[in-house]
């Protein structure tokens, strides 16, 4: 089959800022890609056709004609029904409270398949399959951003419990400690989390702290602190910004250790906004933080960082795509 002719499937991944979207051919191989802002007024109807315009961009980006897509998939926040399509609590997606139809409301402006997968295990599925975790069994992905995510592989199975494993952002490095965004106190999120560290900038800017992190924000446009405004306070040696994200270490360290204590992976893979920004440097940085907590001290597991960067969430949600068409 001639390039030109191929069967493509398509991937979104649905993030709280943008929504990123693939193509891939049936090798796998990312064939077109797309990104575009996360509508921020408007409720789940407006996201949807936002998504499916992202995914259009895509195709149209590699040159195929819309027809040779044949299925796509999409990695959502939030609770995820695989069955049939239902998002609901995607909390970081502006005005989505309830439950939204949205796998039959992009199926129906696509006019293709569609299947929609919980955004970090389609993730992490992805590094398993083609990037970082590919030579391992079992994987443990550490999604470091807004939140942390988690994505579990345990012998070559994605492991999802009853419907809400691997949430290791919640894993409780502080009894008492800092309230977390789930209302509970103490989870790793809580100290390692970007929305948390940037509401924790802003406390210690208030006592009257230093820090050149909102300086660094508004001179890069940005209304939050993205992964490269951290960057590059930590560059110039800002001392809030420093603190923070030593602490945000020292919390993943003991986290992520706990955890492998657990399950005793062959890998851990190290992604998420912050995670791909920081890269192998914080990978190894992590793996430091986690030695004293580690039960088994002299067979760490490697910790890596995500192989496939920032399209990891998208080409992963492509793999899910619905192998057959309609
Ligand atoms: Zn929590």
């Amino acid at each position: 089959m001639s390039a030109t002719r191929a069967r493509l499937r398509g991937g979104i991944d649905l993030g709280g800022t943008k929504i990123q979207a693939v193509v891939i051919d049936g090798r796998n191989a990312v064939r077109g890609t797309a990104r575009t802002p996360t509508p921020q007024e408007g409720g789940p109807p407006d996201v949807a056709a936002a998504m499916a315009d992202t995914l259009r961009g895509a195709v149209a980006s590699s040159g195929a004609s819309p027809g040779q897509l044949i299925a796509v998939g999409v990695g959502a926040p939030g609770a995820v029904d695989e069955a049939t399509g239902d998002v609901a609590h995607s909390g970081n997606i502006i005005g989505w409270q309830g439950s939204f139809p949205l796998g039959s409301t992009l199926s129906a402006d696509l006019a293709v398949p569609v299947r929609i997968g919980n955004d970090v295990d389609v993730a992490t599925d992805a590094e398993y399959r083609l990037g970082a975790g590919k030579e391992f069994r079992s994987v443990l992905g550490v999604f470091w951003g807004t939140g942390v995510g988690g994505g579990l592989i345990l012998n070559g199975q994605p492991w999802t419990g009853r419907g809400a494993a691997a949430e290791i952002g919640h894993v409780v490095v502080v009894i008492d400690g800092l309230p977390c965004g789930c209302g509970r106190k103490g989870c790793m999120e809580a100290y390692a989390g970007r929305g948390k560290m940037e509401e924790r900038a802003r406390h210690e800017l208030a006592k009257g702290h230093k820090t050149s992190l909102f300086e660094i924000m508004e001179k890069r446009g940005k209304d939050r602190l993205s992964s490269g405004v951290w960057a590059d306070a930590l560059a110039e040696g800002d001392k809030v910004a420093t603190h923070l994200i030593d602490q945000a270490m020292w919390a993943l360290g003991a986290g992520v250790a706990s955890a492998n204590n657990l399950l005793d992976v062959d890998a851990i893979i190290l992604g998420g906004g912050l995670g791909t920004r920081f890269g192998q440097p914080f990978a190894d940085r992590l793996a430091r933080e986690m030695q004293p907590h580690l039960f088994v001290s002299d067979r760490p597991p490697p910790v890596l960082v995500a192989a496939l960067g920032d399209l990891g969430g998208a080409i992963g949600a492509a793999l899910n795509a619905p192998a057959r068409a309609r």
